[in-house]
């Protein structure tokens, strides 16, 4: 299996397409990650460092949750007091989402870059079916540059807005896949 259906095969699939692979790992490289968060002397490289772990198959989600929590410690930022900025569960949020969006990222490069037009968002086995990219995007084809677009403008641009998007929230189990 080269691209993953739902969330949960992307480690495998990525372990199954060095070509995507490398993709991901070159955009944690040199992408940004905005976000209070990785705000702080050493926080985004400590999180690069473990997504790379995570992306070349040496740790899994559970340990790369500890790991955020370690060496992006609460008590090390300079927003340790704001629980919007530290909500229940944040580090488990944070790898989730830096999950899918680089791996969602990379597929829909690689498609827009072989002049594909179209992307696949498939619905996922553990979807919540009140949530917008379920009612609007799972089980449908849509324009990948569009993905793309909203992708990057969110979690590379941090330019928040409504439009439904690759990953839709930090729990978002959908995936891209070429058509
Ligand atoms: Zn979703």
């Amino acid at each position: 299996m080269l691209y993953a259906t739902e969330f949960s095969e992307i480690s495998q699939s990525v372990n199954n397409n060095d070509n995507l692979k490398s993709r991901v790992l070159e955009l944690i490289k040199d992408e940004p990650i905005p976000g209070k968060v990785t705000e702080g002397e050493v926080r985004l490289e400590n999180l690069k460092d473990i997504l790379t772990r995570y992306f070349n198959g040496t740790i899994g989600i559970p340990q790369a949750i500890t790991d955020v929590e370690c060496r992006l410690p609460r008590h090390g930022s300079p927003y340790k007091n704001n629980n919007r900025v530290f909500p229940q569960g944040w580090s488990e949020r944070l790898v989730r989402t830096s999950i899918s969006r680089f791996y969602n990222q990379a597929v829909l490069t690689e498609i827009v870059e072989s002049g594909g037009a179209e992307c696949f968002i498939g619905h996922s086995s553990s979807e919540s079916a009140g949530s917008n990219c379920s009612q609007l995007l799972a089980g449908s084809r849509q324009s990948a540059s569009d993905m793309l677009d909203r992708l990057t403008n969110a979690y590379r641009d941090g330019n928040w807005s409504k439009e439904v998007k690759i990953p839709s929230h930090p729990h978002c189990t959908h995936t891209v896949q070429p058509v």
